[in-house]
């Protein structure tokens, strides 16, 4: 008895296990199915917006923040969990940020800051020799009565504009650290940077938001309240209204 007691209990012992193994396997199992129901469901999501955004974009002509909201929550869940996006401007940021499903590994954060210019992007210093990189975007926040703030640009212009600036990320990603400090060097010459900032915008176009650079362009040039000596730089340094729509039309 004293020995079946034994075999009973060790029995006993072992279905325990036995279950115990199976409730985790189970535990395990049916977490893995979460995991794998949420890969599937996000794959399902990004592929359905790149079809929105990606192959029907370069149809799109104006994006407008009323037939765009709705988007907005489940853009978030897309975005927003590695980059830093300041909620005052997600919209036009996610959309924007659809078109560059290569960049969707990236570290992006946008941050406002009183800069020169309506927004800049750099690769953050002590990334620039890393593999992986990490970027900032600033958002001008003064505009000193010179530029043109982005609250001011019309919701197509806006992602116009983004776009650009994630095209700058496009071309850093093309670079190795020493040839960003060349870029860099080089942007003090204005001939250059003209150069430089010209293939930015070509890129943009290519990228198929060629109408929002062009809403972009002409808000700047054509309905900003921006100083002539700022409209003058810009005419210089950037594709103008004129030279977007020529390559838009090809
Ligand atoms: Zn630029």
């Amino acid at each position: 008895m004293k020995n079946l007691g034994t075999a009973n209990h060790k029995d006993h012992k072992e279905n325990a296990h036995k279950v115990h193994n199976t409730a985790n396997s189970v535990r395990i199992c049916s977490a893995f199915s979460v995991v794998k129901k949420n890969a599937v469901i996000f794959l399902a999501f990004s592929l359905s917006f790149l079809n929105s955004y990606g192959a029907d974009s370069l149809k799109v002509k104006t994006f407008l923040w009323e037939q765009e909201r709705s988007k907005t929550d489940s853009l978030r869940g897309v975005f927003s969990t590695n980059n830093r996006i300041p909620s005052k401007f997600e919209l036009p940021i996610f959309i924007a940020l659809s078109h560059f499903p290569e960049l969707n590994s990236k570290l992006i954060h946008f941050e406002f800051r009183n800069i020169k210019t309506t927004m800049a992007c750099r690769p953050r210093n002590s990334t620039i020799f890393k593999k992986e990189r990490h970027y900032t975007i600033f958002i001008d926040t003064d505009a000193d009565g010179q530029g043109i703030l982005l609250d001011s640009i019309p919701f197509n212009a806006q992602i116009g504009i983004i776009a650009h600036e994630l095209c700058h990320i496009l071309d850093y990603e093309s670079k190795t650290g020493n040839q960003i400090i060349g870029t860099g060097l080089a942007y003090f010459n204005k001939n250059k940077r003209a150069d430089f900032e010209k293939t930015i915008d070509d890129l943009t176009i290519n990228k198929g938001l060629g109408h929002q650079l062009l809403a972009w362009s002409d808000f700047a040039l054509n309905k900003s309240t921006a100083s002539s000596a700022y409209k003058a730089y810009k005419r210089k340094t950037y594709l103008t209204p004129e030279e977007i729509s020529e390559k838009i039309k090809k």
